[in-house]
């Protein structure tokens, strides 16, 4: 099983990382501000199954220069781990960061993703429709990209299937409340699913109220399938498959 989205950084214990690392085939940890981008690199590089994504997140722009996004082609370049740019977007559910400004580091950000020719992860929050207007605007995207932790619409998820990105639902969609999300689930087509933890966020229903760790996406992939009618192990093959073609990685072989 593949976690294409945690903080490992951030995790609660170094058990909690070592127990992750160990339960999981891959996960793709992310570094997304200047502190957290040094660390999700040393992490990658520590741990054979672990892959590293970086980028500035959109409450994390106000302190950064465009340089330091140079510097992110250059961290790339000298790091075989780093496979991706992100998390990076838009989110106004919090006014941390001026709109304008948040919107340019996003543009400047999907440049360098498609300069490097590598996977785009996207965070949107009460952004949508500005997010999907900025995505369409820089079509195509060869190397593809995540639309994480999904919060959309079924529109949204649309737009964002035709642009060729990937669906990525964490532990919110097994929340009692979350009737809209697992609305959109049902509609995704099954090629363009991922599943994702966000440790230490967004614990699954059965273990809410606890900080996350990636072990914890089994929770969420039992939920999936059971919502979505499918056998398990069908699901878990078959996002691990999507992530696997996303990040190019290599394949395994289940236990
Ligand atoms: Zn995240």
């Amino acid at each position: 099983m593949i976690d294409t989205h945690a903080h490992l950084d951030m995790l609660k214990t170094e058990e909690d990382l070592v127990e992750s690392v160990k339960a999981l085939d891959y996960i793709i940890t992310i570094g997304c501000d200047k502190e957290e981008i040094p660390k999700a690199i040393d992490i990658a590089n520590k741990f054979d199954n672990v892959y590293a994504s970086i980028g500035y997140h959109p409450y994390d722009v106000n302190d950064i220069q465009l340089s330091d996004l140079e510097h992110l082609k250059e961290l790339h370049n000298r790091n075989d781990k780093v496979i991706a740019i992100g998390e990076t977007g838009l989110d106004y559910y919090r006014d941390y960061t001026p709109v304008d400004r948040q919107k340019e580091f996003f543009k400047e950000q999907i440049k360098i993703a498609k300069e490097l020719n590598v996977p785009l992860i996207v965070h949107s929050r009460e952004a949508n429709e500005d997010t999907m207007d900025i995505l369409e605007e820089f079509a195509p995207f060869p190397a593809s990209g995540i639309i994480h932790c999904f919060g959309g619409d079924r529109k949204m998820m649309e737009r964002a299937v035709d642009l060729g990105f990937y669906i990525s639902f964490a532990g919110n969609v097994t929340y009692p409340k979350a009737d809209n999300l697992r609305e959109v689930l049902k509609h995704v087509p099954l090629d363009r699913l991922l599943l994702e933890t966000d440790s230490p966020f967004l614990s699954p229903q059965k273990k809410r109220g606890k900080p996350n760790k990636p072990s914890n996406i089994f929770y969420t992939l039992e939920f999936v399938a059971d919502y979505l009618g499918l056998d398990k192990d069908f699901v878990e093959r078959k996002t691990d498959e999507n992530a696997i073609n996303l990040f190019k990685l290599k394949t395994f072989n289940y236990t």
